[in-house]
């Protein structure tokens, strides 16, 4: 059974960072940005802030509360964490599911169409940039809609694991959404984690064929984002003139990484992000705002 005292969010923590103390930021503003990458083609890489107008939270905002993301060591390594982390998800994915893209993602679409972006990089698990008609896209951190088989490796559809869940679980979505609370009231982090009291009963399926642990097919802390994959984002990165990177504090490395490589090359760099990012000292111009209205500005500009 699973212990009462077992705490709703997990116990990582995120790691702190600090500029170094004679690091110099470039704040600009959209026309400074738009200057820049005139002329220019762009990779975008993107996070969870381009997502918040389409009603998924960003847990690193800075009007967030801190949250703590599950890691990889307790999803495969405890069974009742992954109990209860499958019983939030099974809520929390069909509100992402029933999500759509804003302007922000649908700017991005139009510029790659008229030849300025040559594709997006996200860090997020939503399929917004894909829904809003981006074609070059690497999801960095996988996608929201497919689950994995830890054993034999087969993927499933997140639709498919639904209807099992369901039968395994009848009534379960209803009965936590019973006490009053709407499925768009509840808390939703940007990996489909819905926050929810009761799941001790919730009844989480195996793999089909082998009977192994499913999991989500989206890179947790803890994890590596698969070498191919990096190694693609880097060619995306390479393949362009400049880096725009669009509603990310840049917190972990798996997207740092890319600003680094970047600025290294001589690429431009515009940061939009609202509140500080760990890639500011990196980034040719930093505009300090809201990241859809920034994104469509700038897209009249290019
Ligand atoms: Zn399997």
């Amino acid at each position: 059974m699973q212990p009462a005292a077992r705490p709703l969010a997990p116990t990582y923590q995120e790691r702190r960072w600090e500029h170094p103390p004679d690091a110099v930021i470039h704040h600009g503003t959209v026309d400074d940005a738009a200057r820049l990458l005139e002329g220019r083609t762009v990779t975008a890489l993107t996070g969870a802030g381009i997502s918040t107008d389409s009603g998924i939270p960003d847990y690193r905002s800075p009007d967030s509360p801190p949250r703590n993301p599950m890691t990889y060591q307790q999803f495969v390594g405890d069974d009742a964490f992954r109990r209860h982390y499958w019983a939030r998800n099974h809520v929390g994915w069909q509100h992402v599911n029933r999500t759509h893209p804003n302007a922000g993602h649908r700017v991005l679409a139009e510029l790659e169409q008229r030849g300025v972006v040559r594709g997006v990089i996200t860090q997020n698990v939503d399929l917004l940039h894909e829904d809003a008609g981006s074609r070059t896209v690497i999801d960095l951190h996988g996608r929201y809609d497919r689950v994995i088989c830890l054993q034999c490796g087969r993927t499933i559809s997140r639709a498919h694991l639904a209807e099992r869940l369901d039968a395994l679980n009848p009534g379960f979505v209803e009965s936590v959404l019973d006490d009053g609370t709407t499925v768009a009231d509840i808390e939703v982090a940007p990996d489909a984690d819905a926050v929810i009291a009761r799941t001790s009963h919730f009844r989480p399926a195996d793999c089909e064929f082998c009977g192994g642990v499913l999991k989500p097919e989206i890179v947790y802390f803890g994890e590596n984002v698969p070498r191919a994959r990096v190694e693609q984002a880097y060619a995306l990165v390479d393949s362009a003139d400049a880096l725009l990177v669009a509603g990310t504090s840049l917190t972990v490395m798996s997207g740092l990484r890319f600003v680094r490589h970047a600025a290294k090359a001589g690429q431009p760099v515009v940061i939009v992000n609202r509140g500080e990012t760990r890639g500011d000292p990196l980034a040719t111009v930093k505009v300090d705002a809201g990241v859809s209205e920034t994104l469509v500005a700038l897209g009249e500009m290019l």
